[in-house]
């Protein structure tokens, strides 16, 4: 996206050239007038032309400060991160926001905020969180694509929209972002985390609303532990806890591998197959069942990339035939979605899916065949 860094700079290096003139003068006259006192009045004469000129020089930086505040605003551009600014948000988002309402293009958006970010602050400083900002912009821009935009939301908090994105590919994205960033060390602070909250425009909502609950869902990550992606699936929704449906997949602990991440995967991918139950049964908006499939789709898909990744590092000889194995999940998943357009959903090839292919299929029989590699790993 092109920003108006160049006026910026040259406005920049004005103000930097004020200053450094000004801190000059400033020295200068100190200097001087520590022996004005003594000075004959050709001196003081200087002296005071000196002080005017000082005086001309503060005011001078002012407004150039105010006209750079002035420019950042009217650029949409924030001057530490060199990410849109809010008001570039507001103003843009309630654009595509417009758009969306008429077209069937879905848009979505990453919130994203630091986890304990006072602490860095408060550790090393209020000049080492701002690197720790910039930092972190540019790792997340590094997973973006051109017609992503980043835009500081305010603080340590920033929003990614996602034009032409579902749920599912947003929250694949703020996976990537959120691993990115956990990979990677900051000179002098170490690692730091980020926590984001996903939200898919839905038809006819406002822009507030949106945010709002990409909001709450950055909150229920936070709550849940940080360091982690929560997705809000539509207006109204319950999340599953405390949601009741009359078919459920139960945890079973014997499932456990004592892998921390492949466990959470599977309990999450539980999770997510009984909240899809609970939409079908319950009889919501078939729109609301895709949504949840959607999703359970992209953290089937990148529970078996993760999945993949840890049997390579330990060499499983099944690798291959493990990941043929997904793959053919991930057909199947896709063909059930592009199934559930109709009126009615075919809910037993659903249930089926989920408790023979997904639990029985993969985790009980598939994954089981490295559980005992992974406990001497
Ligand atoms: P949580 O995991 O709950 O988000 O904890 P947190 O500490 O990140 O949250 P909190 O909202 O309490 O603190 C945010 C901190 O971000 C406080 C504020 O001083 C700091 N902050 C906001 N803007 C800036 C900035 O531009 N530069 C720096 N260095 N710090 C900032
Ligand atoms: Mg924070
Ligand atoms: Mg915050």
């Amino acid at each position: 996206m092109t920003q108006a860094a160049s006026t910026q700079l040259m406005l920049l290096a004005a103000l930097v050239f004020g200053l450094l003139s000004g801190v000059a003068l400033g020295l200068w006259g100190g200097r001087r007038r520590s022996t004005a006192d003594q000075a004959d009045p050709d001196c003081r004469r200087q002296l005071e032309v000196l002080t005017r000129a000082q005086t001309a020089t503060e005011r001078a930086n002012s407004e150039l400060r105010q006209a750079l505040d002035q420019m950042e605003q009217a650029a949409g551009t924030d001057r530490l991160t060199g990410a849109w600014n809010r008001r570039w948000f507001e103003d843009g988002a309630a654009q595509l926001v417009a758009q969306s309402g008429r077209g069937d293009g879905a848009l979505s958006l990453l919130m994203v905020d630091l986890d304990r970010f006072k602490r860095v602050n408060d550790t090393f400083g209020h000049s080492v969180g701002d690197e720790v900002l910039k930092s972190v912009t540019t790792t997340i821009r590094g997973q973006l694509r051109a017609s992503d935009a980043l835009v500081r939301w305010g603080g340590e908090e920033f929003i990614v929209l996602c034009p032409s994105t579902t749920l599912a590919g947003a929250t694949i994205l703020a996976e990537k972002i959120r691993k990115a960033v956990e990979a990677r060390s900051i000179p002098q602070v170490g690692l730091v985390t980020i926590s984001l909250g996903v939200a898919q425009h839905q038809r006819a909502e406002g822009l507030h609303a949106w945010v709002g609950r990409a909001d709450e869902a950055l909150y229920r990550a936070k709550e849940r532990g940080r360091n982690r992606t929560e997705a809000s699936l539509t207006i109204g929704e319950s999340h599953g806890d405390g949601e009741s449906s009359i078919l459920a997949l139960t945890w079973d602990p014997d499932l456990e591998c004592g892998h921390p991440e492949i466990d959470h995967q599977h309990q999450q991918l539980y999770h997510l197959s009984n909240s899809l139950l609970s939409a079908i049964t319950s009889g919501r908006y078939p729109e609301e069942a895709k949504l949840r499939m959607q999703l359970l789709i992209a953290h089937v898909a990148q529970h078996f990339h993760d999945e993949e990744a840890i049997l390579a590092r330990m060499g499983h000889a099944g690798l291959a035939a493990h990941a043929r194995e997904h793959g053919r999940l991930i057909a199947k998943a896709k063909a059930l979605q592009q199934e559930m357009g109709g009126v009615s959903t075919d809910l037993p090839a659903i249930l089926g899916f989920l408790a023979l292919d997904l639990v029985k299929g993969h985790i009980m029989v598939w994954d089981r065949k490295f559980f005992a590699e992974l406990a001497q790993d």
